[in-house]
């Protein structure tokens, strides 16, 4: 198991917006978190990537609880983080926003070739690669935010809202990506809007509702739950 979240809780002041959340992942799969707006996914994502701290609970990580680390602490052990909404530096070129994802990496030669393997699966990439990154089209921008988070060479890569805003052509192409990186041995926890394409290309999903995780199961079985189709597939 790569990573098992125990009775996490996480508040914003007042608010208590993750009311004592369990799960697991294992090595080697897709699982997804699916829920309306506001359900907690975000939540969920930037406390296991150190961007928000437990009030309660654990978060571990091959047996070792990293709940209380900070941020680079938690990219130097294996995960790695594509927010929402991408993040990309503008003003950067598309080679400096992927040498940014390798901040902790010293040694040049593993810099490099971290840098060719991402060429590699993101041909787009290296066509693109002295623009300014401000100016690629919203697929290109998501395929560098992934391309980014991959220079970290992650175990575990968590992915927020991967396909939002983007065109039908660029949303299967990011779905096929998500697949390859699994098939290249990297396991994904994702977070997808689009509740179908994300439950099939899943091994595992969980439902979360308000904070709380209400259904769980194998991708293709919350498919074809009535519940979940009422609720997150449109009907
Ligand atoms: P979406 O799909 O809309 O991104 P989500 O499932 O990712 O939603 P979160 O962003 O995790 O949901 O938000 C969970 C709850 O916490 C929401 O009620 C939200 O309003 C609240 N929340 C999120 N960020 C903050 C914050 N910085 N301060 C206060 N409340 C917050």
């Amino acid at each position: 198991m790569i990573l098992k979240v125990r009775n996490l809780v996480v508040n914003y002041g007042v608010i208590n917006a993750i009311k004592g959340v369990n799960f697991e992942i294992n090595e080697g799969e897709i699982v997804s978190l699916i829920g309306a707006n506001g359900a907690g996914k975000t939540t969920i994502l930037k406390s296991i990537s150190g961007l928000l701290k437990p009030a309660e609970g654990s978060i571990s990580y091959f047996g070792k609880d990293i709940g209380r680390k900070k941020a680079p602490e938690i990219v130097a052990a294996g995960i790695s983080q594509v927010p929402e909404g991408r993040h990309i530096f503008p003003g950067l070129s598309v080679k400096e926003n992927l040498q940014m994802g390798a901040f902790l990496q010293k040694d040049r030669q593993q810099i490099k070739e971290s840098m060719d393997e991402v060429y590699e699966r993101f041909h787009i990439l290296k066509k693109r690669e002295n623009q300014d990154a401000a100016t690629l089209s919203g697929g290109e921008q998501q395929m560098l935010a992934i391309g980014r988070a991959l220079m970290s060479k992650p175990k575990l890569l968590l992915l927020d809202e991967p396909s939002m805003g983007l065109a039908p052509i660029f949303i299967n192409k990011i779905f096929e990506i998500i697949e390859a990186i699994k098939q290249q041995g990297t396991t994904i926890l994702l977070i997808e809007q689009n509740a179908k394409k994300a439950l099939s290309i899943s091994d595992r999903g969980y439902v979360l509702v308000a904070g709380e995780i209400k259904m769980n199961g194998a991708g293709n079985k919350l498919l074809s739950d009535p519940a979940v189709q009422k609720a997150y597939l449109g009907g």
